[in-house]
């Protein structure tokens, strides 16, 4: 491979070949976050002893990496399917049970 070559395109999912420009296959891009509700309290919240609580979390958070954290709230995908991969995904993109 010469550094002329085009990328090696293959299908996530099947690994097809895949080639660029003839309308074969799909970009999907994902993103996922956390939920951006505002948090809800109740009564029990109150009755809680947070210097405990902040000091457990801070323990958990010593032992990941800022990647790990990141990953945490906030994912983003991108991938290459073949239209016949795609055509099965898009149909149940979440893998739900029918
Ligand atoms: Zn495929």
């Amino acid at each position: 491979m010469n550094n002329a070559d085009p990328p090696r395109l293959r299908c996530e999912h099947c690994s097809r070949p895949l080639q660029a420009g003839r309308g074969a296959f799909y970009l999907v891009r994902i993103e996922a976050v956390a939920d951006p509700s505002p948090p809800v309290f109740d009564e029990e919240d109150f009755d809680r002893d947070f210097a405990i609580e902040i000091d457990q979390l801070l323990d958990r958070v010593r032992t990941l990496s800022e990647q790990d954290l990141e990953d945490q709230v906030h994912r983003q995908l991108a991938f290459l399917l073949c239209v016949p991969c795609y055509n099965r995904w898009i149909k149940n993109p979440t893998g739900a049970n029918p």
